[in-house]
């Protein structure tokens, strides 16, 4: 069952001069006990693709939004902010790269776990106590009553971002968002929280729409990958059909980057200089022109379309079509 459908979506902000369109035709589905990756670099549109499902939007309400985005068949793009209110939290969830950013430094972890519960459930102060407490064993925390009287800044922040997992799990979201969940984290404490986001979906049936500029995370976790480049979705498929036989001269730049955990072994990076192009007035063709060693004189005069180019594997590139 599809728990997530993005069609056509695009997204402009409103700047100094205008609009500025920052996502373009994302197409996107998520099924249920899925994890769903969306990689790239910094400003390539993978928190923007997630904000839109939220409608978190930095546009002050001025923003554009067209193409359509459903969550178990049912439209959100014509929701009210009041409508959506009551879906954050309740279906769809959301993790953050620093936990820090979204607790409460001033309340218990008790108070903050029991406000989401309450929010979305008629259960009594008490009632929500005992879920925050199994919540916590459920993302094993250790001493989870203790855990519960603790203020944030008295936690780790493997242990935060724990309890934000078990905060955004506590109402039994049909949808969690992963937003760089493990960035700010040490490597060992890494793997634990991919380990217990991998568990919750498939003990509850979650779908994860997991965000990463980390394609070597992305590989431990996700079933199905997006590249994402300003703003355009460049490449798409299964987790290891993509990163196995990478097809886009982006995907296969990002996989030279990823490190090789031993010494001995060298391998030959694709060095990528410069940054994502900025979204105002962008030049005609392909977005990854300016930094792709493949470029010919077609890339910089017409926009790759996305092709599939083996079954369920789709890219966007020139240099594949001849
Ligand atoms: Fe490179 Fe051209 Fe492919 Fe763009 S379309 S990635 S510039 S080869």
């Amino acid at each position: 069952m599809n728990i997530l459908e993005i069609h056509h979506l695009s997204l402009a902000l409103p700047v100094k001069k205008g609009m500025v369109t920052i996502l373009h035709d994302v197409n996107l589905t998520a099924k249920e006990g899925e994890i769903v990756g969306l990689v790239g670099e910094s400003g390539s549109g993978k928190s923007m693709t997630a904000f839109a499902v939220t409608r978190l939007l930095p546009g002050g309400g001025r923003e554009r939004i067209a193409g359509s985005i459903k969550l178990l068949g049912e439209e959100l793009l014509g929701k009210s902010e009041k409508e959506m209110e009551t879906l954050r939290g309740r279906d769809v969830s959301m993790i953050f790269q620093e936990p820090m950013t979204c607790l409460n430094p001033v309340f218990t972890i008790a108070r903050q776990m029991e406000d989401v519960i309450r929010a979305h459930a008629k259960v009594s102060r008490e009632e929500a106590r005992k879920q925050a407490l199994s919540m916590l064993e459920a993302v094993h925390i250790r001493n989870p009553a203790d855990v519960l009287s603790c203020y944030p800044y008295e936690l780790s922040g493997g242990m935060r971002q724990r309890v934000m997992i078990g905060i955004a799990l506590s109402c039994h979201p049909k949808l969690l968002i992963a937003d760089e969940p493990t960035t700010a984290l040490d490597v060992t404490v890494q793997a634990q929280i991919l380990y217990l986001i991998k568990e919750a979906c498939q003990n509850t049936g979650t779908a994860v729409l997991f965000i990463s500029h980390d394609l070597g995370v992305i590989s431990e976790i996700c079933d199905q990958v997006s590249v994402m480049y300003s703003g355009h979705i460049v490449e798409t498929g299964r987790t290891a059909d993509v990163l196995q036989h990478p097809l886009h001269p982006y995907t296969k730049a990002l996989l030279s980057a990823v490190p090789i955990p031993r010494l001995d072994v060298r391998k030959e990076r694709i060095l990528l200089e410069g940054d994502v192009p900025s979204p105002v007035n962008p030049a005609p063709g392909c977005r990854f022109a300016g930094r792709c060693a493949s470029c010919m004189e077609i890339c910089r005069k017409e926009q790759p379309e996305l092709r599939e180019v083996e079954p369920g594997h789709f890219a966007a590139c020139h240099l594949i079509e001849q």
